[in-house]
């Protein structure tokens, strides 16, 4: 049987120092393996060229420097791309690539499969498989093809982010961080079903921006959506936002999908400008992308821009988010390794 190594690439700095500790190798080290991870674009440990040979060989008989190349792309007409990466040995995760004109995003998963069981969405349809180590969700971002484009990473891919928290904060930490990719915490969006505990320890030990899946001001109705409201309710979601201080730069958005004659309706935009009263944010309205077996549609256009509109005129901030990769199920909701993975 061949013994899988540890692989260096997604060790936040306090982990590398335990590397070089373990090997006997000086205390400077993990600073110039950091570097070789994260700031050269080098693919092996025999490339770190500053450290000694001794120091590659005894680093290199316990570890691999651990990237891999996805197994798939998917090119949309719209430019928009999609990749499938193995992860977990077997299982299988997607990750979209959106280019725009003065950026580009890449939505990464954190698990495989999800647990959390929206009704809308096909992750959530082909259950769980399980979550994803820092290494596995930094290297959607290092190994895709366009790495260098990269402006922007969105954690709203595959899985539910704060269930998968604490590799979660690694790999922000190792985006963010001067040793790291340097990158400003304002970069990158975590989004999430609305987990309490996650939330609070999220915002506590990050920087970066938070978007909660809102869908439905309602509690019964939300609870019908996302069955996450009947132990996690949006009341106390909110009020952990609320009287969390937030440093100015730090934006609080919220999603909204929205389903024709199901949350579309004036009473919705009364309900949620009260529930939102009080709370610096956005809300960013997202068109529903159909899955198989749905009973939900979509409203016609016209329709979605007059729920913006009402929005707005209620003083909360709101967009539309543009569709993209929908042709090749890279959309919102639409990301599925069903066929690949034997849930669990
Ligand atoms: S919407 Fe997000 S949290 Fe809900 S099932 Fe899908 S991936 Fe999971």
């Amino acid at each position: 049987m061949i013994m899988q190594k540890e692989k260096l690439y997604g060790k936040t700095l306090n982990e590398l120092v335990a590397v070089t500790k373990r090997l006997g190798l000086p205390g400077f080290a993990a600073r110039q393996i950091a570097d070789w991870l994260y700031k050269k674009e080098v693919g092996s440990i025999e490339e770190m060229t500053n450290l000694s040979k001794k120091a590659r060989e005894l680093l290199a008989n316990d570890y691999e420097f651990g990237l891999s190349e996805p197994v798939k792309e998917s090119i949309s007409q719209d430019g928009t791309k999609k990749y499938l990466y193995k992860v977990l040995n077997a299982k299988y995760i997607e990750t979209a690539y959106i280019p725009e004109t003065d950026r580009a995003t890449i939505c990464v998963s954190s698990q495989a499969g999800c647990k959390m069981g929206c009704i809308f969405c096909a992750t959530g349809l082909q259950g769980f498989q399980g979550s994803l180590s820092a290494n596995e969700i930094l290297n959607q971002f290092r190994s895709l093809p366009d790495f260098k484009t990269i402006t922007n990473m969105v954690y709203m891919g595959m899985g539910e982010p704060l269930d998968n928290i604490t590799e979660v904060l690694k790999s922000l930490d190792i985006l963010t961080s001067e040793w790291g990719y340097a990158w400003s915490p304002t970069r990158i969006t975590v989004s999430t079903v609305g987990l309490i505990a996650g939330i609070k320890e999220f915002l506590e030990k990050s920087r970066c921006h938070l978007a909660v899946s809102l869908h439905s001001p309602f509690d019964e109705e939300r609870r019908r959506l996302m069955p996450i409201q009947r132990t996690n309710v949006l009341a106390d979601i909110l009020d952990i936002i609320r009287n969390f201080e937030m440093n100015s730069q730090r934006r609080i958005s919220f999603e909204y999908i929205l389903f024709k004659d199901i949350n579309d309706t004036p009473r919705h935009i009364k309900e949620l400008a009260r529930i939102l009263n009080g709370i610096k944010c956005r809300i960013n309205i997202i068109r529903f992308h159909k899955i198989p077996g749905s009973e939900f549609f979509s409203p016609d256009e016209e329709a979605t821009i007059r729920f913006r509109d009402a929005l707005n005129a209620k003083g909360i901030l709101t967009t539309i988010r543009a569709s993209r990769g929908v042709d090749i199920q890279a959309a919102c909701g639409l990301l599925s390794t069903l066929k690949q993975n034997t849930p669990v």
